[in-house]
């Protein structure tokens, strides 16, 4: 793609999605599976080529920020916000595609820092609506990695790629198996309505708090266990071999990296097993999979918090088939598999119980697998 010259096409808009992520919490970067579905919540990105230089603009968030066409390195000072907005544009120049002056503004309805992944929903959208309205012609996996590239390299987060890979590929009534060794995905169908059934989500809104070096410190201790078991990634202990793994662990790594390894190898083989299930169209025995991985991330990895535990105790009190917390873990939210019509008796339990412990009153709504990335016409 470097050597190309793209001809500008006037406007392009395109929608892309936030995500909920089913089951597979922290399997990313172990090289393992992850289950994600697009949400309705999204971003709808606008590009139009003109003026001069490199501008931003957000409906959420005010001002606009302007940087030369030349890039980023030279307007040091460029919130995130605008990174994540502008950074598809300034790698593709770098890369030596001839991108015009353009301006680029986004408007999302997804929470940001909710753990619905509004950042990937920016930068897919705007990745889509630049290869559009540039007539880039860019393969899947190139509107995969550049959108990666944004957050990795321009923002510096240091996602796996199941984001974007949720964003751009998601399909309406799906689920995306993501094999995230590869980034090989398949949708696989999850109907939800079919089996008189509901996903409520329940965004904590508890503060994220040292979310950052927790992750760090999981991850390297993630890469530590592999290291000492002798294997590549800690997807490559298979579930049959968990015991004896943790058996050569013993006494030779931290005591965490047992728990580590011991959630990873066990969501990932949850994971397959959910994946099983829907495609033999058992949608209401994903139930105690969702159960056991809260459990695992509570107990094991350790990455819950009062709030997340709390709304899924009182989910399953209240009748949940399942729930689990969903995302990189220190808040965000809480999924439950209900029966459709206990989803308002559920989220009223949630209010009350987050009143009583003295929490931030939480915020509930209903999710189902809508479409990827997907341009809009007007
Ligand atoms: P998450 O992706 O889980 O919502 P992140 O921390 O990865 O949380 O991404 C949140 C960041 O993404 C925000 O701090 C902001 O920089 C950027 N972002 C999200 N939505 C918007 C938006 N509508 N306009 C501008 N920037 C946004
Ligand atoms: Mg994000």
């Amino acid at each position: 793609m470097t050597d190309q010259q793209p001809e500008t096409s006037p406007v392009a808009t395109w929608r892309a999605p936030g995500r909920v992520n089913l089951i597979g919490e922290h399997t990313d970067y172990n090289d393992g599976f992850t289950l994600p579905f697009a949400i309705a919540a999204s971003c709808t990105a606008t590009v139009r080529p003109g003026g001069d230089g490199l501008r931003a603009g957000s409906a959420q968030v005010d001002g606009e920020v302007a940087i030369p066409l030349t890039g980023l390195a030279e307007a040091p000072a460029v919130p995130d916000w605008a990174r994540y907005v502008l950074g598809a544009a300034w790698l593709l120049r770098d890369r030596g595609v001839d991108v015009p002056p353009l301006e680029v503004t986004v408007d999302s309805d997804v929470p940001s820092g909710a753990g619905l992944s509004s950042s990937a929903a920016v930068v897919c959208s705007v990745v889509t609506a630049l290869d559009d309205a540039l007539g880039l012609g860019l393969a899947p996996d190139e509107l995969l990695a550049l959108s990666r590239a944004v957050e990795n390299d321009v923002v510096g987060a240091p996602t796996g790629g199941m984001d974007q890979l949720a964003s751009l590929r998601s399909r309406e009534g799906h689920v995306l198996f993501c094999d995230m060794r590869d980034l090989a995905a398949e949708p696989v169908p999850f109907d939800l309505g079919g089996a008189g059934l509901a996903l409520l989500v329940v965004d904590s809104r508890a503060p994220h708090a040292h979310a950052d070096g927790e992750y760090a410190a999981r991850r390297r201790g993630c890469e530590a266990a592999a290291a000492a078991l002798g294997v590549p990634a800690l997807r490559d202990v298979v579930i049959d071999d968990l015991d004896a793994a943790l058996a050569r662990l013993d006494g030779v790594g931290a005591e965490e990296q047992r728990r580590y390894t011991r959630h990873i190898v066990t969501e990932d083989a949850r994971v397959l097993q959910t994946v099983e299930l829907l495609r033999a169209g058992r949608v209401r025995e994903i139930g105690p999979l969702l159960t056991q991985s809260h459990v695992s991330m509570r107990d094991d990895f350790r990455i819950t918090v009062p709030e997340v535990d709390t709304a899924v105790e009182v989910l399953l009190a209240g009748g949940a088939l399942g729930a689990r917390m969903t995302g990189g873990g220190f808040g965000g939210c809480v999924i439950g598999l209900l029966e459709a019509e206990a989803v308002e008796s559920a989220a009223a339990q949630v209010e009350e119980a987050f009143a009583e412990a003295g929490f931030t009153p939480p915020v509930a709504f209903t999710v189902t697998p809508g479409p990827g990335a997907h341009r809009v016409d007007g």
